[in-house]
Parts: C-alpha cells; sequence; structure tokens
C-alpha cells in the first residue's frame, strides 16, 4: 500500500503530516511512502531525509495523487484536490464533517468513491489518544499562544525583585482548560505569572489546581459536560451568572487567552467589548477560538488588531509556529492510526475496515460511493 504526502499549499502552513523517521517505522509494516517535493521543507525536512528515510520523491502533485492508495492531509481537503483523488482511494485528513460549510466537501468525496478518514472525529478515548491530532495540535496551540501573549505584553511574566525595585507578576486568565487550556495554564506558570482558569466542565478545577492555577467559579451547581466529555450549551441564567464572574477576572487580568470550544458550533462568546474597554491599554488577549469565530466579540480570525488600546490576537495557525515539533506530534499521531487502520499478510497491506471498531466507526466517513456516518449523513 503506498502512502502520499502531497505538499500543504495553505498560506502561512508549515507543517508535513509524516516526517522521515515515520517512513521508516512504516517500511516493515508494507506501507510504502510518497511525498511531493517539498512538502516537508516547512518542517525543516528535506527531500533527501525523506529519501534516506526510504520514501519516493515525487516531483508533482499530479504523480503523488495518481500513485497513491492513502493520501495524508494535515488541512482540509479543497473541491479542487478531492477531483485530484484516485476513484477508490482513501483520505485521511482534517474534515469537521459536522459543520455545515463541509457539507460539500463530504458530497464531493462520496461522488468520487473515496474512503474517507476524518481525523477530528477520532473518538476522545484513552484508547485512542495515540491518534489524536487535536490534542497533539492544541497541545502546540497553548503553549505558544502563551509565548505570543507574552511578546506582546509590554510587562514581565515574573515577578522581579531588583535594584530598581520590586515588580508584581503579570496575572493570565485562561477561558476554556481542555487541552490547550491547560497547557497555557502549564506556560504561563512556568514563565513565572499568576493564572486563574474558568472553565463550564467542572471536573477540571482540580486539573487546573494541580498546574498551580486558581478555579474561577461561578455560583451555581449547573456542569456542561457531556458524556462524551465535550462542552454542552449553558443555560441563560448560568451564562448570566458566568459573564459576572468573567467580567470580574477579566478587568484584572493582563493576559486573556481563551480557547473554549462546543463541537459543531460556533465559539461561545464569553469576552464582550464592554469587558475589554475594562481592561488596561496594553493588556493581551489571544483568541484560540479564533477558528470558530473567536471566544471574544471583537476578535478578528486571522488578524492582529488593537481596540480601546488592547492588543487583540486572533491568529489562526498556532502550531506552525512551532512546525518541527507539530509535525512530529501530528505524524506519531497518522503511524499510530494507518497501522491501526491497515492490515497486512507480510508481502502487502490494505486498509482493513473494521466497522464494529469504536475508532474505525468514530472517524470513517465515506465509503464506496456513500456518506456511512450516521450523524453526517443526518447533517447533509
Ligand atoms: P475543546 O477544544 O472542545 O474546548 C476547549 C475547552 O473549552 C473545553 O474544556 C470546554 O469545556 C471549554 N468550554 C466550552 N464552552 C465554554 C464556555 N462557555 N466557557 C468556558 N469554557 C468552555 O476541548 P478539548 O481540549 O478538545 O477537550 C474536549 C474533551 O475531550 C475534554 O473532556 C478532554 O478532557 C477530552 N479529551 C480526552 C482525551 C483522552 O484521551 N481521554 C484526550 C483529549 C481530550
Amino acid at each position: 500500500m503506498r502512502v502520499g504526502v502531497p505538499r500543504e499549499v495553505t498560506p502561512g502552513e508549515k507543517r508535513v503530516p509524516l516526517m522521515a523517521d515515520s517512513v521508516k517505522r512504516l517500511a516493515p509494516k508494507k506501507i510504502d511512502v510518497s511525498i511531493e517535493r517539498g512538502a516537508g521543507t516547512g518542517s525543516c525536512v528535506s527531500d533527501d531525509e525523506f529519501r534516506a528515510g526510504g520514501a519516493t520523491v515525487e516531483d508533482s502533485g499530479d504523480a503523488l495523487y495518481a500513485s497513491s492508495d492513502v493520501v495524508v492531509r494535515l488541512r482540509l481537503p479543497t473541491v479542487e484536490s478531492i477531483a485530484r483523488l484516485r476513484e477508490g482511494s482513501a483520505l485521511v485528513s482534517p474534515l469537521f464533517p459536522l459543520q455545515a460549510q463541509n457539507a460539500p466537501l463530504v458530497r464531493a468525496l462520496a461522488e468520487r468513491k473515496v474512503t474517507t478518514i476524518a481525523v477530528d472525529m477520532i473518538p476522545r478515548t484513552t484508547v485512542a489518544q495515540m491518534m489524536d491530532v487535536l490534542s497533539s495540535q492544541a497541545t502546540i496551540a497553548g503553549y505558544y499562544a502563551v509565548l505570543m501573549a507574552a511578546a506582546a505584553l509590554p510587562k514581565f511574566f515574573p515577578m522581579l525583585m531588583t535594584a530598581a525595585g520590586t515588580i508584581a507578576p503579570s496575572r493570565v486568565l485562561i477561558l476554556g482548560a481542555g487541552v490547550a487550556g491547560l497547557q497555557a495554564i502549564g506556560t504561563a506558570r512556568r514563565l513565572g505569572a499568576v493564572v486563574e482558569a474558568f472553565d463550564v466542565r467542572r471536573v477540571v478545577k482540580e486539573q487546573v489546581e494541580s498546574l498551580g492555577a486558581r478555579f474561577v467559579e461561578v455560583d451555581s451547581d449547573e456542569d456542561a459536560q457531556t458524556a462524551g466529555g465535550y462542552a454542552k450549551e449553558t443555560s441563560e441564567a448560568y451564562k448570566a451568572k458566568q459573564a459576572e464572574a468573567i467580567a470580574r477576572h477579566v478587568q484584572k487580568a493582563d493576559v486573556v487567552i481563551s480557547t473554549a470550544l462546543i463541537p459543531g458550533q460556533r465559539a461561545p462568546i464569553l469576552v464582550t467589548e464592554d469587558m475589554v474597554k475594562s481592561m488596561r491599554p496594553g493588556s493581551v488577549i489571544v483568541d484560540l477560538a479564533a477558528e470558530q469565530q473567536g471566544n471574544c466579540a471583537l476578535t478578528e480570525p486571522g488578524k492582529s488588531i488593537v481596540v480601546h488600546g488592547v492588543n487583540i490576537l486572533g491568529e489562526l495557525d498556532l502550531p506552525s509556529k512551532v512546525a518541527i515539533h507539530a509535525s512530529q506530534m501530528y505524524a506519531r499521531n497518522m503511524e499510530k492510526l494507518l497501522l491501526h487502520l491497515c492490515k497486512s499478510d507480510g508481502k502487502d497491506s490494505a486498509l482493513h475496515l473494521d466497522p464494529e471498531n469504536e475508532i474505525t466507526r468514530g472517524c470513517l466517513i465515506t465509503h464506496a460511493g456513500d456518506v456511512v456516518h450516521p450523524k453526517v449523513k443526518e447533517r447533509l
């Protein structure tokens, strides 16, 4: 079986979904890898390194698509790139198929008779953790958001006692304590900031505190955790209490890092314009939810703006800023996923899709001309 890695062309994208050492590790399992020339450049992996790992380097995307049984990507496909996939081949890629705007992609994949594995639909369970790209890339985003905030803030993060006086530590407020939020807490603490965090899932209070941050309490018994571990919409009464609590803490913060997402929906607005006005000039908001329109009412996805004296950073490609490690982590996830999806007879390997398997069932979206994921089918 041949796995192909095309060059990602999204502006600013530097990651590559498989690294040269992944190629070496997949070879004994009879999974061969081709890359499009230059695919690893952004992550500092040369074509020669890929060749040394055993990969075939294709000169053009057309040659790569034509020879691949499975194409692996780390950005959503486009309708044009779907047309380049061989009929009957497979695509392993982010797809966010439950979001209405991606329905045309799902239809195009089914029409092309492509077997699609959506990496964002891999169940968030302990057994699937090694394949979980949402977690690995959120870890990077959480880390880098803090570095961006520290660079943009005209203040130190740590407390300093110097001959020129004592500097008070900066105060960082993290909204949403999932994978990215917890990594942001750890990074901000390591830089010496005083950190507070809030999440609608009360279960994370203990994790927040174990990292040395204070959990912001909302005076309510409501818990917004679903059986799947994700957050769900809260009641209007809870939202009002939450807004009051957040407003109090935003006002005192030098930095707000927001990461709050609800799967398949617009990100909740947690920081209103009035809250931004209440912050001291020079303060920073890094909105990691910008990809889903943002947690701050003023965020402009993809842009850094200054409003009411506050820097609001809505960058979209944070994992690419740490491209080598982001690629390394994504590639490890892909190796585990490919090994999970393929079976080898010792001479060759092929996709072996077991519909009874929880992981496969969770992320298999289209197969043999049909949309086979029941929830995705229902939403089309
Ligand atoms: P996410 O990116 O979907 O959301 C980020 C955080 O925002 C979440 O913690 C969520 O509760 C929070 N949030 C949503 N609405 C909010 C609001 N209005 N106000 C404040 N916070 C709000 O989350 P994620 O990081 O992808 O994690 C999702 C779930 O998956 C979590 O339960 C996580 O523990 C779980 N998970 C499990 C594993 C595993 O292996 N068991 C691995 C990764 C993630």
